[in-house]
């Protein structure tokens, strides 16, 4: 297994910091520039004198435009068993936000736009940094546990508790309204993360993640580990995973004649482990594409039992 230290740093030799980063590069960016949206539409109003805001409103929902309403589903649900009749907006909004999910996977929404993200994956990074490998173990259902919580809460009270303490909703608020006590929800999962359990709260407790987890079962975008047969198995894939029992399946079930594709709503879609492998095993592709087995050198149908691993995209 590489050194925890050193993950990634064969992808760099390889191909160059910014090959080796550039999926994790432009995730950065999405989310910083889906804040910055928010920030400056106000400020553009008002220095500007415009009648038309950038975008209005915040992740749970917005407008943009005046035109392009975008509604959090998980949100919604909630308000709906809170007894709020949901406004036409809400609707085509939240209609527009899950045919997006259903197409480039659920937790897209975690790796590309969550602002806690960005805060859990330097809690993931300075534990490698750091050596740490210890912490408890919390079973990754519990997230779902806590979905169904979120749910019945709205029922029983009238009200979407939830969204008093939703860290993604707190996060939001504190970087573009400035509300402070946020930022300590925000270094309690970084602690929580780096000290107690790693991947702790996305990965096990985030009852967010667990929706758009669900949402994304049947995405058409996948990662897949078309080119398997090259893997060296250095491990640095797994290191970086944020939900490294999705991984095994695709990369090494060929013997078991799995296919490719890592077919788990669970995978992010954060593309970690395309950037920090040295031996180009891993791609962006879709779970329509046909991946055809070549055994011993002979091109053969998916089902047949694989002798030699390689994959072509035959789409
Ligand atoms: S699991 Fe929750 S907190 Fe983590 S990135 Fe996803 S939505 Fe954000
Ligand atoms: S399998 Fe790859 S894309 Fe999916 S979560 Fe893990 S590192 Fe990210």
């Amino acid at each position: 297994m590489t050194d925890s230290v050193k993950v990634g740093a064969e992808a760099i030799a390889t191909k160059g910091w910014v090959k080796a980063h550039q999926w994790l590069i432009l995730r950065r960016l999405s989310q910083l520039s889906i804040l910055a949206l928010f920030m400056i539409s106000p400020l553009l109003v008002d220095r500007l004198e415009r009648e038309t805001w950038l975008v209005k409103g915040n992740l749970a929902s917005s407008m943009t435009l005046d035109v392009l309403p975008l509604t959090d589903p998980h949100i919604l649900l909630q308000a709906i068993l809170a007894g709020v009749e949901p406004h036409q907006d809400a609707i085509i909004g939240v209609v527009i936000v899950i045919l997006f999910y259903l197409l480039v996977g659920g937790r897209v929404y975690c790796s590309w736009v969550c602002p806690v993200n960005m805060v859990t994956d330097t809690a993931d990074w300075l534990r490698r940094k750091l050596g740490f490998k210890s912490g408890t173990t919390i079973s990754r259902s519990t997230r779902y546990w806590m979905l169904a919580l979120t749910l019945i809460l709205p029922l029983v009270t009238g009200s979407i508790v939830w969204e008093l303490f939703n860290p993604v909703s707190m996060m939001f608020r504190g970087i573009v309204f400035g509300v402070g006590m946020a930022w300590v929800m925000v270094l309690g999962i970084l602690l929580f993360d780096l000290l107690i359990a790693r991947d702790g709260w996305c990965g096990r407790l985030c009852p967010v993640g667990a929706f758009y987890s669900l949402l994304g079962k049947k995405s058409v975008l996948q990662v897949v580990a078309d080119k398997r047969e090259q893997c060296d198995d250095c491990m640095d894939c797994f290191m970086v995973c944020p939900e490294a029992q999705v991984i095994n399946p695709a990369l090494k079930g060929a013997e078991k004649g799995l296919g490719p594709v890592i077919s788990s709503s669970e995978c992010t879609n954060c593309g970690r482990c395309i950037d920090v492998c040295a031996e180009d095993v891993f791609h962006f592709g879709t779970r329509f594409t046909h991946y055809k087995v070549i055994a011993n050198g002979k091109e053969s149908g998916p089902d047949a039992t694989p002798k030699a691993h390689h994959f072509t995209d035959a789409a």
